[in-house]
């Protein structure tokens, strides 16, 4: 019999995964990539004897598979995708291909901010409470290639809107949705309802039994569970209101709750910080709570997580002002909770790439927190134009070092400098995680100076 071919479009993490397990469920599999591979995933391919193209997708070597694996990075709207769709052949996202062959209990958590941050903790949290657990989709190593020894009970899994795009039979036991603001929106056709809905993807095969947590103080998230009304075991979490069962923080404390059992402990006594961190938080402690790990073991792992870097991350502190590297922040949401989240007088680094920002919602934290702007990016008309009157001090710049050493000589002790950009960092950057690297350099380079 001839096998069954699966073509594979993206040679990422996600890809090389999805055509190993492709392989190792018999399929013949081709990959095709239109710009370059890493060299390791080249090696990787090879060693597999998996045949592959880079620089071009050769559309007769795609259209006759029975089924495209497509990295969330390829648009929905390139013409071979359009071909590939108009001819019948289904087009499906690397966790809906894995997740067919592995029966262990899914966790998959999305929004708009605080993916990485909520993965990792209930990751950690699992793990630390000895849970088979393996970690995949947007952080992590490929959920596909995990899978082939189909070695974990427990996946968590990090889902962005462009995977979910792409996934319709997988069923999550525990979904999480963050928040729903205005992102990506280049990719929906401009339309943000085109953007809830595939957030709302989360839900598609949601089972009365299954739990969803979710932020009731995200409007978007509210107005559309109104509407659709799932059948779901149902887990909101809250700031200011005290919901019950779910999750809410006053006065410095977590509080949360599934059945009986309630959880409680102070914010400060975890590693994080910041009230978008306590939703991220509560999310966590929930979602740990659903797949049934004791309070005690959920403290000690609040206790112990170190966060991914590049969100608030501690990046030195000179003659008391603190710099704090939050490169991550790449849109304006992010943005106002990271000034939120600060307790000193603050000089704020942003600017990069626009995305179609709206800086209006930063009118009063930026009021109170920010009492001079840097500018660091290569366009800063629109943050110039908006901050003008209403910042006190602003400077240009293009050089990070230089961006560094304004803050110092601007910062009074006990204040503190803030990368946060609410942009995009292609512009000056190979990615966030460069800009951020090339912030803490610099301040590493100060401190060695003074
Ligand atoms: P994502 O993976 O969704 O991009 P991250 O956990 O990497 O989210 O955090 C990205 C940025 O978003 C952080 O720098 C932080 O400032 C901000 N952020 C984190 N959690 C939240 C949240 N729940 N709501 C709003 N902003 C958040």
């Amino acid at each position: 019999m001839v096998a069954k071919k699966i073509a594979v479009l993206g040679g990422g993490e996600s890809g090389v995964g999805a055509a190993l397990l492709a392989q190792a469920k018999g399929f013949d599999v081709f990959l095709s990539d239109k710009g370059s591979l890493k060299e390791s995933y080249r090696a990787t391919l090879r060693a597999a004897g998996i045949p592959f193209e880079e620089g071009e997708h050769t559309e007769e070597k795609i259209l006759d598979a029975v089924e495209v694996v497509k990295s969330p990075g390829i648009p929905a709207t390139v013409p071979l995708v359009q071909k590939l769709k108009a001819q019948g052949t289904p087009v499906i996202s690397e966790i809906e291909f894995a997740a067919r062959y592995t029966n262990a209990k899914l966790i998959g958590i999305t929004g708009s901010n605080g993916k990485t941050t909520t993965t990792l903790l209930i990751y950690h949290l699992l793990k630390k409470a000895g849970l088979n657990v393996g970690l995949a989709g947007n952080v992590g190593d490929s959920f596909a290639a995990q899978v082939i020894d189909g070695s974990f009970d427990y996946y968590v899994l990090e889902l962005s809107s462009f995977q979910l795009d792409d996934m319709v039979d997988t069923h999550l036991d525990v979904m999480v949705l963050l928040n729903i603001t205005p992102d990506h929106l280049d990719r929906y056709g401009y339309n943000f309802q085109n953007y809830i809905d595939s957030k709302f993807r989360i839900l598609q095969n949601a089972q009365p039994s299954d739990t969803f947590i979710y932020f009731e103080e995200s409007q978007p998230i509210l107005d559309e569970l109104a509407k659709r009304n799932p059948s779901v075991n149902k887990l909101p979490i809250s700031l200011q209101a005290t919901p019950s069962p779910g999750g809410f923080f006053q006065n410095g404390q977590l509080t949360a709750t599934l059945g009986d059992s309630s959880f409680q402990m102070a914010m400060t006594n975890t590693t994080l910080r910041g009230p978008h961190n306590a939703i991220n938080t509560l999310a966590a402690v929930l979602a740990a709570k659903a797949v049934g790990i004791d309070n005690e073991s959920i403290t000690e792992g609040l206790k112990t997580f170190q966060n991914a870097a590049h969100r608030l991350e501690p990046a030195g502190t000179i003659n008391d002002v603190q710099f704090i590297n939050d490169s991550k922040a790449t849109n304006v949401d992010s943005v106002f909770y990271a000034l939120s989240s600060m307790e000193a007088p603050t000089i704020w680094i942003a600017g990069g790439q626009d995305k179609g920002n709206d800086y209006s919602q930063l009118d009063e934290v930026v009021s109170r927190k920010v009492k001079a702007l840097i500018c660091l990016g290569i366009d800063n008309q629109k943050l110039i134009n908006y901050f003008g009157n209403k910042i006190p001090a602003i400077y240009e710049t293009q050089q990070v070092a230089d961006a560094v050493a304004k803050g110092l000589e601007w910062a009074k002790p006990g204040d503190a400098v803030l990368l946060s950009p609410a942009c995009a960092s292609f512009d000056l950057f190979k990615n966030y995680e460069d800009r951020g690297n090339q912030f803490k350099a610099a301040v590493q380079k100060l401190i060695d100076e003074v």
